[in-house]
């Protein structure tokens, strides 16, 4: 019901006495005219100083998780803040590549790499491989044939389950990824790769999960990993991502350097050796709160005794989280940052889908009318990476912002766009 919590804001926010929203000294309300709606707004420095803080906090070969959010601009801005970056497709590499990402401060993941993509990966010389299955050491194996090698790092499942929600939990015995330490698959993954010369193999990868609050779950991960892990002697453990972000009042999350201090002593407690190269890949960490998403309100519904909707020119297709997970926003009015919010309203997207959430639950200024912008924080991570042409909505725009300057790093979708895959 209080005002918009200003922590959830980027880093460089700031509300002018009038009560006005800026970001990396640029008037929100002002790029909202100038480059349309629904518009993400990435902080520059917000990404930056996020990035820094992984490499302080973890040493060199900490990856951005590219999957929370990918241009060219961004997969840059990573690789000069000195992380290297994961990608789990052949299309994430191929963006990294365009982006001049030299190709050994990559890491290649997933669950299913086809041929083609390790071939693509391993022709481009990537830094890391991490195997995921019997029929990937397959692939591996006619590629070694073939004379190529790599380094291959092995991704193994702890068997915790981590707090999280159901869908991105994935340290489990029951998941799709990676090799069972508990059934001994992950020790038979590591000795089959260990027969391949042109395979190096340096470590041990596990991820458990995403969107974790609490670090208690990363220490069980580490507890359960290390009798498996310190035998073999590899020089590198990477813990995967999972750093969990607040979105709304009243969440709090340990910060990146805080996880890692976690992490660190989570493994000396459990007699990992302290030389080993211990590594994460923060996605949601480093680029869910640099970024808003500005949002026009279209038409206001007000149901007697039910509720008011409130419609925007976005919906699911440039934020699917709230209908994949039921994830929770804020919503404010950038023109009156500070304002109370007394109004419960419901703001949903424009789509033919009455799942079509954007806050279900939304506290609002009194005076919100048509024509409003309407802003929800912490849209920064697979908000535009899992956006969508459902209803043919051309996908929004995505600034950067940063001393008072903005760029398109990605331009706005055109009708043309739409079109162009038709034959
Ligand atoms: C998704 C993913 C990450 C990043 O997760 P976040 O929750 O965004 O930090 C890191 N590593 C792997 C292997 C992943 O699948």
């Amino acid at each position: 019901m209080g005002p918009l919590p200003l922590h959830l804001l980027p880093s460089t926010g700031t509300v002018a006495p009038d009560g006005r929203l800026t970001i990396g000294g640029c008037d929100v309300l002002q790029l909202a005219e100038r480059y349309g709606t629904p518009l993400f707004v990435y902080d520059e420095e917000h990404l930056r100083a996020r990035c820094r803080e992984a490499v302080a906090a973890w040493g060199d070969g900490v990856a951005y998780a590219s999957k929370a959010f990918l241009c060219k601009a961004m997969a840059a801005l990573v690789h000069d803040s000195g992380m290297c970056i994961d990608v789990s497709t052949g299309g994430e590499l191929a963006v990294c590549l365009a982006a001049g990402v030299p190709p050994e401060r990559l890491v290649l993941h997933g669950n299913n790499k086809s041929l083609a993509e390790l071939t693509e990966a391993v022709e481009a010389g990537v830094g890391r491989i991490v195997v995921d299955s019997f029929d990937e050491i397959d692939r591996l194996s006619a590629l070694a044939v073939a004379g190529m090698s790599a380094r291959v790092m092995v991704r193994v499942t702890p068997g915790v389950e981590a707090h999280t929600h159901e869908y991105v939990m994935t340290g489990q015995e029951d998941t799709k990824f990676g090799f069972s330490i508990a059934s001994g698959a992950a020790a038979r993954a590591v000795d089959q790769l260990r027969r391949l010369p042109e395979m190096e193999v340096v470590g041990i990868h596990a991820h458990i999960g995403s969107q974790i609050f609490v670090l208690a779950s990363f220490r069980k991960a580490i507890e359960a990993l290390a009798d498996f892990f310190t035998p073999l002697g590899l020089p590198e453990l990477c813990l995967g991502g999972g750093l969990g972000v607040p979105y709304v009042t009243g969440e709090a999350a340990p910060t990146i350097i805080e996880w890692a201090a976690a992490a660190r002593e989570a493994c000396a407690a459990a007699g990992i050796p302290s030389d080993t190269r211990l590594t994460a890949e923060p996605g949601r960490a480093i680029a869910a709160a640099a970024a808003v998403t500005l949002y026009r309100v279209g038409t206001v519904k007000d149901l007697p005794g039910i509720r008011s909707y409130v419609a925007v020119d976005g919906g699911m297709s440039d934020n699917p989280r709230p209908v994949l997970y039921g994830s929770g926003y804020e919503a404010f009015l950038p023109r009156s940052t500070t304002a109370d919010r007394p109004r419960q309203v419901r703001v949903v997207g424009k789509h033919c889908e009455s799942g079509d959430l954007i806050v279900p639950d939304a506290c609002v200024p009194a005076d919100l009318v048509v024509g409003d912008i309407l802003c929800t924080p912490v849209t920064g991570a697979y908000g535009h990476s899992m956006a969508s042409n459902y209803n043919k909505v051309p996908r929004p725009a995505v600034l950067f912002v940063a001393g008072g300057h903005a760029r398109v790093v990605v331009r706005r979708e055109t009708y043309d766009d739409l079109l162009r895959l038709d034959a």
